[in-house]
């Protein structure tokens, strides 16, 4: 009963999840739509239609990051889960992010301790770092400084991902992690999602500290070499 109990929750959340989906992916469509109707009809001035082409290209872009966002988490659970240096895959993480860091005036830092073997599946793992890295680079909109700390600490590996951004209220901490919550104009709202989902899966959790004006903090903590069977 326990089981299949589980397993309709389970369910519940997926339709959910596709019904605010379907939502949020109609938007930009019916907005895109729109403006190609205008442009229809002709005997817009140079300038104007310039802008509405733009506008449909920036619709499309937000839908097709919704649609590469949600795939990430939908994709099917067939995924290995290996023994793997966090160390390791936040450089990777963070490789991938250095020119969106440089454009953005961040200055990236790190103290990381070394071998620091968890329990995961790379891709999905890194794809957390790189979201949640993301974000505070994101929350520094005139520039800082992004500061990563690793380590390990009574068999758990602890990484603090640090910020000196903008911050959130406690309000805005408690939807941090709701399917489509976003502040930002681009912003999809799974990325977080995503990432509380894989670090869950993994058997760690995500703290999380903040003031407005100062900056974020996120720590992930993680059972070092903890095996995990296949569910
Ligand atoms: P997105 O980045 O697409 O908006 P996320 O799920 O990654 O979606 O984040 C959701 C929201 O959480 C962001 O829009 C932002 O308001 C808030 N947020 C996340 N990380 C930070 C941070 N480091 N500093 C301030 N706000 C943050
Ligand atoms: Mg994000």
């Amino acid at each position: 009963l326990r089981k299949q109990l589980q397993h309709n929750e389970k369910m519940n959340v997926l339709s959910e999840l596709a019904a605010s989906f379907a939502h949020e992916i109609r938007n930009p469509m019916t907005v895109a739509r729109g403006f190609v109707q205008i442009m229809k009809q002709g005997g817009l001035s140079e300038d104007k239609r310039q802008i509405y082409n733009q506008m449909v290209i920036d619709e499309m872009d937000k839908a097709q990051s919704i649609i590469d966002d949600y795939l990430s988490f939908a994709k099917p659970q067939l995924e290995s889960i290996d023994l793997v240096d966090a160390k390791q895959l936040i450089l990777r993480a963070l490789n991938t992010l250095q020119e969106f860091a440089d454009l953005r005036h961040v200055s990236v830092e790190t103290d990381m301790q070394d071998r620091l073997m968890i329990s995961a599946n790379a891709d999905k793992f890194v794809q957390c770092i790189i979201n949640l890295c993301k974000n505070g680079i994101e929350a520094m909109p005139s520039g800082g400084k992004l500061q990563i700390v690793a380590s390990l600490q009574n068999q758990t590996v602890c990484i603090d991902i640090i910020d000196n951004g903008v911050g959130m209220t406690q309000e805005e901490l408690g939807r941090l992690g709701t399917p489509f919550y976003s502040t930002r104009g681009k912003g999809t709202g799974l990325g977080m999602m995503v990432t509380y989902r894989v670090i869950q899966n993994i058997h760690g959790r995500i703290d999380v500290t903040s003031e407005i004006g100062k900056g974020t903090c996120f720590s992930i903590l993680i059972p070092s070499l903890h095996t995990t069977s296949y569910h």
